[in-house]
């Protein structure tokens, strides 16, 4: 499979390692797959003990033999995933898919493993080395930190807002070490973003930096995220006699987008549900046709909340464009804070499950759906985007219980935190990095 920009099919296509080293394409739109790929033989070979690395090595095999060897394929396969998604049930229609398993303990895990492995792999290959720059206000930092920890030929530099992540998040980005620097920025989150855009937009500085961007916008995030929607099916496929739905929490649209590929490459499915937070702009668009970004608002959901979805560039090709054509597939559903709240709260009443708030809106959006158009004969998948204690302080507002930390977050709060203080300027920055790196 090859790769051209969203925003100029005609250019020529490039393969995976390309698109992963460059992350954006040439025009500064986002890489998306040129052609189409059919690999409804191999996705129906699937089955319930296929296990999560035996999938992604058969897909990685056939959707990128240009770089993989069926051989490199298992390699990177194994490397990325020493942990796997768990399907569990939460009522005869509603499925719920865990992919808090992981690192960082969020689905974001998958893809920064795999893009990490691939890049360690693309860049001995190339005999380069790399400097990761990437910005976070909090959750997608710790996943790529704890990915590139102790790859090859890589430099991780990511900078927070000082005082603005939670006391967890600063210790998942500050106690990795090695490889991976954190800087932290006497600013906002904007402000952190501004001198990471400032930095890569620079000539001079690009010229003596091998720099890369390692956010969600890199295809070798989003391909291995489709992945386990087909992990999901070859799971449920013998016991499907109806339809089947997938429901996404959504916020950049990453993981939906990945769904979607998922289906374009034979995975059957009967539609997508956008779940979103008080940022609907998807929902929106579906509903009027019109779409119409602008500033986020703050929610109890926070990694959701995105104003302007990057990944709506990538949606909006797959359906031509055309709203119809996407409303056929995707239904939108907004969720409010006290929605969340009570969907917390009823869910563990029900079942003792603690779920947390950005499942919460993917679970209550699954149920409105089945209530709408009848639940005869359907499944709906919801994914459980984060594990429950990574939001303790929401769980227990809505429920009243504390759920437990897993181990491997609860020992990141032991480990001395190790950070870099920078002034929120640009040019202390490109200092820092050069005096480092250069
Ligand atoms: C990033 C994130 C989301 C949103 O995923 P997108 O791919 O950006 O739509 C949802 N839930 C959690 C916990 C996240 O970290």
């Amino acid at each position: 499979m090859k790769f051209v920009s969203t925003r100029n099919a005609a250019m020529t296509p490039v393969d995976l390692k390309e698109a992963v080293l460059r992350g954006l394409a040439p025009d500064g739109g986002l890489f998306r797959p040129a052609e189409e790929v059919n690999c409804k033989d191999l996705i129906a070979s699937f089955n319930r003990n296929t296990e999560f690395t035996e999938l992604s090595a058969a897909m990685i095999g056939r959707l990128f033999p240009e770089v993989f060897s069926r051989e490199k394929a298992d390699i990177i396969s194994r490397k990325a995933f020493p942990f796997a998604p768990a399907l569990t049930e939460l009522n005869s229609a509603v499925r719920v898919l865990e992919l808090f398993h992981g690192p960082s303990c969020a689905f974001k895990d998958f893809g920064a493993s795999f893009l990490a492995a691939a890049m360690e792999q693309f860049l001995a290959e190339e005999g380069r080395r790399a400097v990761i720059l990437t910005a976070t206000s909090g959750d997608t930092g710790s996943a790529a930190a704890q990915a590139f920890k102790g790859r090859e030929n890589i430099d991780v530099v990511i900078l927070y807002p000082s005082a603005r992540v939670s006391p967890l998040q600063e210790k998942q980005l500050t106690t990795v070490g090695g490889n991976v620097l954190a800087l932290e920025v006497g600013g906002s989150f904007d402000d952190c973003q501004k001198m990471v855009k400032e930095v890569f937009t620079d000539p001079a500085l690009q010229e003596k930096l091998p720099l890369t961007s390692a956010n969600s916008i890199n295809l070798g995030r989003l391909v291995p995220q489709a992945f386990y929607y087909l992990y999901a099916f070859a799971l449920l496929k013998e016991e499907l006699e109806g339809e089947i739905y997938y429901s996404v929490p959504s916020g950049n649209f990453g993981n939906l987008t990945a769904a979607v590929y998922a289906w374009r490459w034979g995975m059957p499915a009967n539609g997508f549900i956008a779940a979103v937070n008080a940022n609907d702009v998807v929902p929106e668009y579906l509903q009027t046709g019109i779409f119409s970004p602008r500033p986020s608002v703050h929610t109890l959901s926070n990694a959701m909340d995105v104003g302007n979805p990057s990944n709506f560039e990538r949606l909006q090709e797959v359906f031509s464009g055309n709203v119809e054509c996407m409303r056929s597939m995707i239904h939108g559903e907004t969720v409010t804070d006290d929605q969340t709240l009570e969907a917390m709260k009823r869910i563990f009443e029900s079942t003792g499950r603690f779920v947390d708030p950005h499942t919460a809106v993917g679970i209550l959006s699954s149920e409105r759906f089945l209530e709408m158009d009848g639940s005869e004969g359907k499944l709906v998948v919801t994914l459980a985007t984060a594990h429950p204690g990574k939001f303790g302080e929401i769980v227990e507002e809505a429920t009243g219980r504390r759920p437990d930390i897993p181990p491997r977050l609860a020992r990141v709060m032991e480990l001395p935190k190790k950070s870099v203080k920078i002034d929120n300027r640009t040019v202390d920055l490109a200092e820092f990095l050069l005096d480092r790196f250069a």
